[in-house]
């Protein structure tokens, strides 16, 4: 055993060593530039890209191979879908619907619209984190352009109601984004069935390289209209100009390749993990809580509150041995609970002293079983130094 042992999978995931073997040719003796049409270099690299669309289009069930646009990330392809969408409909003003626990990179566009005169409804969500498709609908304007609601929240894990909201948007005539990067790779996507016309996800959450991404952009009934947000060699059908990161692309198209057939299997053996883990603690443990959806949860995924610990101490003990994230953030000494965890509205001490592990593709149960060990060690350590739990 390894340590420490990696535990946040949410945060980014290792490259799978078949992904990287997809990459070295294309960094090696196959390094063309997609755009130098005149010579075997270029036309060679266009390949690459030309198979590596394909393969992430029948990932995700996109009709057209042209509906995938190539970006950095997750970041870049909700900016894209957000602003890009609104400014190509060119109008004045317009109706966004989104969620409070979204991640920032959708947050933070819907704030900057708000300042451009775009009005921004931000929806509340459950004590799980699950948000109310009929409030959303309730929430539709005739002025409503946009929703974007997430599949899978990178903090607790929960999953949305996707098909239904994605049946509401079709039937309202709203395009509909999703932010899929915690959940590609690990929900099965079909953008068809699910009534998604934008879609962003990124490579390295799902066992590819760092830097590479995908918006899918549907491109009929309805056809989605883009402005770029770069302007320059107009790449990507002028969508997202700038030279392709050909290496990071074929292993973008390598990692969903491997995705698409270790599904099924991975999540099955995932979850016993996080069962295994989750069930250790709880048994282990006095005043702990599962946050998040029992049910409708990303199967890595185990948010859990230690109460009367502060979740810096926690990992401060914790870091030689294992990897893992705190759902706060600490601020001038004081903890803050995340805005994801607020949202939950569930009492205090539990928002702040929330810990998530994300258990992946390679780790084990020796691993589990080690890490649940040094947790429940830690956490009763802890407790019995701060004087704060009943009976320490
Ligand atoms: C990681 C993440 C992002 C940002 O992805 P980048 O690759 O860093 O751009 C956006 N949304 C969610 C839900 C994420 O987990």
């Amino acid at each position: 055993m390894n340590l420490p042992i990696y535990l946040d999978h949410h945060a980014t995931t290792p490259v799978d060593p078949e992904v990287l073997e997809t990459m070295l040719p294309a960094l090696r003796g196959e390094f063309g530039n997609p755009a130098s049409q005149s010579h075997p270099f270029g036309w060679r690299a266009q390949e690459i890209v030309d198979e590596a669309r394909r393969t992430v289009a029948a990932f995700i069930g996109a009709r057209s191979a042209s509906e995938i646009i190539f970006t950095s990330g997750t970041t870049e392809s909700n900016n894209l879908a957000l602003k890009g969408c609104l400014e190509a409909l060119r109008l004045k003003t317009a109706h966004v619907i989104t969620q409070t626990t979204e991640h920032k990179s959708v947050l933070e566009p819907c704030r900057y619209l708000e300042t451009k005169g775009f009005q921004v409804t931000y929806l509340d969500v459950d004590s799980t984190g699950r948000v109310d498709p009929g409030a959303l609908e309730r929430a539709i304007r005739p002025e409503t352009a946009i929703l974007s609601i997430m599949l899978a929240n990178n903090e607790i894990g929960t999953l949305q109601p996707v098909e239904e909201i994605g049946r509401i948007a079709k039937k309202r005539e709203i395009f509909f984004h999703v932010d899929a990067a915690q959940a590609a790779g690990k929900i099965p996507i079909d953008v068809n069935q699910m009534g998604i016309d934008l879609l962003s996800f990124s490579a390295h959450k799902m066992y590819g390289p760092k830097g590479v991404g995908v918006l899918y952009a549907r491109s009929e009934r309805p056809r989605v209209k883009l402005a770029p947000l770069f302007h320059g060699g107009g790449h990507e059908k002028g969508i997202r100009s700038g030279t392709l990161n050909v290496p990071a692309i074929a292993g973008l198209a390598k990692a969903c390749e491997i995705a698409g057939r270790s599904m099924d299997e991975e999540n099955r053996r995932v979850k016993s993990l996080r069962d295994r883990l989750e069930k250790a603690l709880l048994a282990g443990l006095g005043d702990a809580f599962v946050n998040g959806h029992p049910q409708h949860r990303l199967a890595g995924n185990l948010n859990i509150s230690f109460l009367y610990i502060e979740p810096e101490a926690l990992m401060a003990a914790l870091q030689q041995d294992l990897a893992v994230s705190a759902s706060s953030a600490c601020s001038s000494g004081i903890p803050e609970a995340s805005y994801v965890m607020k949202a939950l509205g569930i009492d205090g001490q539990r928002t702040h002293t929330a810990l998530r592990f994300g258990i992946g593709r390679f780790n084990t149960a020796e691993e589990i079983d080690y890490a649940a060990e040094r947790v429940i060690d830690a956490v009763k350590k802890l407790r019995k130094l701060s004087g704060l739990a009943p009976g320490s």
